[in-house]
């Protein structure tokens, strides 16, 4: 396992839509395993595979630490099946870094996707889960949630508790995406 170097916006490959993996491969399994570590040291709880400069449709997600039951899970070519329902929340970005803006997204998705195994697999969920989700799905697409921002991008700091507006609970702030306790 390796850390990666996180790619940051102006980028040009994190405007690149992702190509499907048609196998997985040991280089496939190597790169999964350092993305996982990347998120982790990073604090983030998602992270996409063109967010490291790979251009392939993988996703990890882990918000376990949210206090979500889900187990960190892969996503090989992930595919919003349905969302419905809406929620605003802070949103931030790893390759966005010490920045969070309000981001309207679906409130719940079914998402279906291939495992390490290339079994195929569906997850349902809400709330935070749908927002990452719908997220790291547009960063497949080449797409930040830095073009979704109602409102200014603003700046995190250090503590990660600058969302007093009272549109928001700090605790909605997502991370991960990125986690905006790095500042
Ligand atoms: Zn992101």
């Amino acid at each position: 396992m390796a850390l990666r170097e996180v790619r940051t916006i102006g980028d040009p490959i994190l405007e690149k839509r992702s190509r499907e993996v048609t196998q997985i491969t040991d280089r496939t399994r190597e790169l999964i395993d350092d993305m996982f570590e990347t998120l982790y040291e990073q604090n983030g709880v998602g992270l996409s595979a063109v967010q490291v400069g790979v251009l392939k449709r993988i996703v990890v997600i882990d918000l376990s630490e949210d206090g979500n039951e889900q187990e960190p899970v892969v996503m090989i070519n992930p595919v919003i099946r349905e969302s419905d329902g809406e929620q605003s929340g802070y949103e931030g970005c790893l390759s966005v870094p010490g920045k969070t803006g309000k981001v309207t997204r679906p409130d719940h998705v079914i998402v279906d996707f291939l495992d390490e195994d290339m079994n195929s697999q569906t997850l349902e969920g809400e709330g935070i889960f749908a927002r990452c989700v719908c997220h790291e799905c547009d960063h497949l697409e080449g797409k930040l949630y830095v073009d979704l921002v109602e409102g200014p991008l603003r700046d995190v700091d250090a503590e990660g508790d600058d969302a007093d507006d009272g549109t928001s609970d700090p605790d909605d702030i997502i991370s991960g995406m990125n986690d905006t306790d790095q500042g």
